[in-house]
């Protein structure tokens, strides 16, 4: 069972609308120079649904870098570069995964994935959010 989802262009303005129009990661706002694309909490490779739960803007430099850093490894690696990567967006997003996925069934593969990165967010509060510079 699936839910019915917009196409890929109307998610990223849903997603933009829901959680401003800043990059999740850096925290720059999109403009001509820093375009947003989406961002896959769960990468499609670990079986992450395009969905908009499991999905974030992320300017295009972020995405790229990433690559198969974990969402908290990477975000744990914005802060150490000084950037004010946004966990609560993050930890609010990977909630809301996890109610889609009981919801909706299905997704195997993503969710021993999105538990153990909640299971990080949820030892440690949020994961390096207060940690002084
Ligand atoms: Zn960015």
């Amino acid at each position: 069972m699936v839910s019915v989802q917009p196409d890929r262009a109307a998610r990223l303005l849903l997603i933009l609308e829901r959680d401003g129009s800043t990059c999740v990661w850096c925290g720059r706002p999109f403009s001509g120079q820093v375009r947003p694309t989406t961002e896959h909490v769960v990468p499609r490779v670990k079986g992450g649904p395009s969905w908009l739960e499991n999905e974030v803007a992320a300017c295009g430099r972020c995405n790229g870098e990433r690559g198969h850093r974990t969402p908290v490894e990477w975000l744990e690696e914005c802060r150490r570069r000084g950037w004010p990567a946004d966990s609560a967006r993050l930890s609010r997003t990977l909630e809301a995964l996890a109610r889609a996925i009981a919801r909706a069934g299905g997704q195997r593969r993503a969710r021993p994935y999105l538990d153990a990165q909640l299971r990080r967010f949820r030892r440690s509060g949020s994961p390096a959010a207060d940690v002084p510079a």
